[in-house]
């Protein structure tokens, strides 16, 4: 009995070693790191964030690997995020300027209708061609990926659950933690979401067809966004917003006015300040029923798909970053310095799981910020229905609003609301990251006719004056 007992302990630990050895076999394989050769850096998440943090190190001739659990790169961003969102903004915002806008421009066109299977493919294109962008970026700077679930054992060794079953060690003398947000479930709980007729944002790029009627949770950037996306494709849409305004905390009381107007103009409802309470699955329907913010009234909604898009929280489940000793803040993100050091010497931490906006950029100083900082400031404007370009475009809608500091003219802010805003703000986050004053960019010559004269002219408006309004 004794000597089989120690025959299957001699297996046992013989099954270890040819495990052990398979295992250095498989991580020398695909150039991973063994037990023996630590990695200068890993990355414990492959968004925005880690990727482009593991690329730079390797760039800086670090041996690096990523380890990512979502079997795609790019994160939230890429996969369920900016990219398909853009995607479907994009594409439902053609179909809505054919269906409502070409005739006025003289196009005059006829059987115009939706292919929602092939708007759906043409995200989910984009998404595949760029998250396999960023592997061939790995490969070329040669980032060891690792595809599964990582979790720390100590502050310098990580486990990691495979995708393809099996686990492994990787040991690190830096760490950068980088493992982004989720979806903040419905305060309260009460309100599941199915990704079907309840969904999250993530359901919300994948509806399989157009709802008749969508009630929108939360009148947040992301409930806005695609709120928009499904009114264009023909939804009637109803955001419910416990707030007074809608787009989020931290944006400018004006912009966030005339945001409201374009939307409505488009043809979303609103209803502010209104508590959502319930939402019940009934007969192929849900009924949203709400009160007002302030208690009271009560009213119910009836839609085909809600959407909860109440934010997004700090994501760190199954990390095991106790065993590393990194702090917490109490809602979950990791404290940091200003130096992106955690409280442990060696991890450091980046992205949404810890301080600061849950976008892949920053935002800019608020207004209101400025009032209750005591800032002595100047507010120059500049509307596109006074721009050339836009009235050519025949797309006046939106202003660009410039906030500088009254004694030395540096820009502390710009709004822009308006066509090609996304891509005209870069001028401004230039100007500011250099300091630049607002005659600066008056001063600076915009070629004529584009919708970029606007920014020099609104910069005009906060020095003297514009020209053109
Ligand atoms: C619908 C929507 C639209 C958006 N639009 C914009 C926009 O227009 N502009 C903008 O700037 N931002 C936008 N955002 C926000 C943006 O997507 C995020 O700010 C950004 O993705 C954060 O990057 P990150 O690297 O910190 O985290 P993430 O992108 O969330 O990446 C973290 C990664 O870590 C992985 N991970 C987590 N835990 C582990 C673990 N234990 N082991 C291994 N891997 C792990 C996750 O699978 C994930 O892939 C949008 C978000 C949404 C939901």
């Amino acid at each position: 009995m004794l000597q089989l007992q120690r025959a299957s302990q001699r297996n046992a630990a013989r099954r270890l070693r040819i495990a052990g050895a398979q295992l250095t076999r498989w991580q020398a394989s695909r150039g991973l790191a063994t037990d023996s050769e630590p990695y200068d850096a890993v990355i414990i998440g492959g968004g925005p964030g880690g990727y482009v943090a593991a690329i730079k190190a390797a760039q800086n001739g670090l041996k690096t690997a990523c380890i990512e659990k979502r079997g795609a790169l790019g994160g939230t961003c890429l996969n369920v995020g900016c990219i398909p969102s853009k995607a479907m903004l994009n594409n439902s915002h053609i179909y809505h300027q054919t269906q409502h806008d070409l005739q006025r421009r003289g196009i005059d066109i006829s059987g115009v209708s939706l292919n929602l299977p092939q708007m759906l493919k043409a995200k989910q294109d984009s998404v595949t061609g760029l998250t396999k962008g960023v592997e061939h970026l790995f490969r070329q700077n040669k980032v060891d990926y690792i595809k599964g679930t990582a979790s720390f054992v100590s502050p310098t060794k990580i486990s990691v659950k495979l995708n393809d079953g099996g686990e492994t060690e990787v040991d690190a003398k830096n760490v950068i933690i980088a493992t982004g947000s989720e979806v903040t479930p419905f305060p309260g709980g009460g309100i599941e979401i199915d990704e079907e007729q309840i969904v999250s944002s993530t359901g919300a790029l994948d509806l399989q067809k157009v709802p008749e009627k969508l009630v929108v949770i939360g009148g947040g950037v992301i409930g806005l966004e695609l709120g928009s996306v499904w009114s264009r494709l023909g939804s009637q849409v109803t955001v419910v917003e416990f707030m007074g305004s809608i787009g989020g905390a931290g944006i400018d009381e004006e912009i966030s006015k005339q945001f409201q107007k374009t939307l409505t103009k488009q043809g979303i409802k609103f209803q502010l300040n209104t508590k959502v309470l319930s939402a019940e699955k009934k007969d192929g329907k849900v009924y949203i029923k709400t009160e007002a913010a302030k208690g009271g009234k009560e009213d119910t909604l009836e839609a085909d798909v809600v959407l909860v898009a109440v934010g997004r929280r700090p994501y760190t489940e199954g990390l095991n970053i106790e065993k590393a000793g990194v702090e917490l803040d109490s809602k979950g993100r990791v404290v940091i310095d200003d130096q992106f050091n955690t409280s442990v010497k060696g991890i450091k931490c980046i992205g949404d799981v810890t301080f600061g906006p849950m976008l892949a950029h920053k935002a800019e100083e608020e207004e209101q910020e400025l009032k209750a900082a005591g800032v002595q400031y100047k507010v120059g404007k500049f509307p596109f229905a006074a721009n050339s370009r836009a009235k050519t475009n025949l797309d006046t809608d939106g202003q660009v609003k410039f906030l500088v500091e009254k004694e030395t003219d540096r820009i502390l802010g710009v709004h822009i609301i308006g066509p090609n805003a996304g891509e005209m703000i870069a001028e401004a986050v230039l100007a500011i990251e250099y300091g630049a004053s607002s005659e600066d960019i008056a001063r600076t010559t915009h070629a004529h006719p584009t919708l970029s004269e606007a920014f020099k002219e609104a910069a005009m408006a906060a020095y003297d004056r514009p020209i053109h309004f």
